[in-house]
């Protein structure tokens, strides 16, 4: 037996949560065992969890799109016993039983090894939500987006993705601006950080289709307005990476910023991101993170808190990144 959060939906369809006792030969199909040493609570779980978004494909669900842990058993052939891996996305918690759990299995074609500068603990630390904050900073460098082009823009800033992106960003050289609706968490922005603050506030009413050009480069986790006024004030070639929906999943822009000031919107997914992909932000990760800056934005919970903690990420009262323990 192993210990699980489990979602069940009854037949006039609530949904309910719990910790079970679920015995091991449920476990899916794959061709790797994982004893899972840690997951983390991610946006999409907290939506899973709380069932304040349709995350859940079936049921019952092990929620948790990311864990890492060390493999129990494998036949494939890149994974022996005893190798640390880490697993981000790719429907799992979502459509196959996820990681807030001790066991997992998946298959080994999912899985990227540990980076040996990382423990599995810092590797949730960052999670899925550093792990796209990587994303996004590397398809910024992909576009030319080089410090000496101007501020960088980052939304949600005190969530997880934004934690990381900011520590990320300024540790390459960017100057970054830091756009939060927690005044109070400057000090802790700043940490991470960030040059300037903006309130999110300045950038949650409907705008003009151009606004004055500020930012060479932009990592939006709210889409909707704010994702339209920060398209509106990129600078002329400015870069705008969206990968989150924290405000809304509309996009009431206009093609004024692309055709007039030859802006790039790219598209960030974790999800289904191609392996040579995930390799490269884990190592960037690897390279990059500020061991110490990472434990302070984290929070640590065991499993039996995970089910609480959901509807307090969703109400945004977490700060930073949550890192789920296994009993
Ligand atoms: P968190 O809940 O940790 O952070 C989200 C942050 O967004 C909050 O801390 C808050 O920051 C801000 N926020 C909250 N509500 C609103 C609102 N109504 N309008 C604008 N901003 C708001 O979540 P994550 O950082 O883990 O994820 C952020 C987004 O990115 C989510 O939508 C998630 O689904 C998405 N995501 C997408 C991935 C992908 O593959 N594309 C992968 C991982 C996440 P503050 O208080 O500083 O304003």
């Amino acid at each position: 037996m192993f210990k699980a959060v489990m979602i069940e939906k009854s037949a006039d369809g609530t949904q309910s949560v719990a910790i079970r006792d679920v015995p091991e030969d449920q476990l899916p199909e794959g061709d790797v065992t994982v004893r899972v040493e840690y997951s983390t609570l991610n946006y999409k779980d907290a939506l899973a969890i709380t069932g304040r978004g349709p995350i859940v494909r079936s049921f019952p669900m092990i929620p948790g799109v990311d864990f890492a842990g060390v493999v129990e058993n494998s036949q494939h052939p890149d994974f022996a016993p005893g190798a640390r891996v880490i697993l981000n996305g790719w429907g799992v918690g979502e459509k196959h039983w996820g990681g807030l759990a001790q066991k997992a299995r998946v298959s080994g074609d999912w899985l990227v090894p540990v980076p040996a500068q990382l423990t599995t603990r810092q590797t949730m630390e960052i999670g899925t939500a550093g792990y796209t904050a990587m994303l996004c900073v590397q398809a910024l460098q992909r576009e030319d987006v080089t410090p000496d082009k101007g501020p960088v823009l980052v939304t949600g800033a005190a969530g997880g993705v934004g934690s990381v992106a900011i520590m990320l960003l300024s540790r390459l050289g960017y100057h970054v601006v830091a756009v939060t609706g927690r005044p109070e968490e400057e000090a802790y922005l700043t940490g991470l950080g960030a040059s300037e603050i903006r309130a999110r506030q300045d950038f949650s009413t409907p705008g003009k289709p151009l606004d004055k050009a500020r930012w060479a480069g932009a990592v939006d986790v709210a889409g909707g307005v704010i994702l339209a006024n920060v398209c509106a004030s990129m600078a002329y070639g400015g870069v705008v990476t969206a990968c989150g929906l924290a405000s809304d999943m509309s996009f009431p822009s206009t093609v004024a910023p692309f055709i007039l000031r030859g802006v790039t919107l790219v598209g960030i997914d974790s999800v289904m991101c191609p392996k040579h992909r995930r390799l490269a932000a884990w190592a960037g990760l690897a390279e990059l993170i500020d061991a110490a800056k990472l434990a302070a934005m984290t929070s640590d919970i065991t499993l039996d808190d995970a089910i609480e903690a959901a509807a307090s990420l969703l109400d945004g009262k977490i700060r930073g990144r949550v890192v789920v323990r296994m009993p």
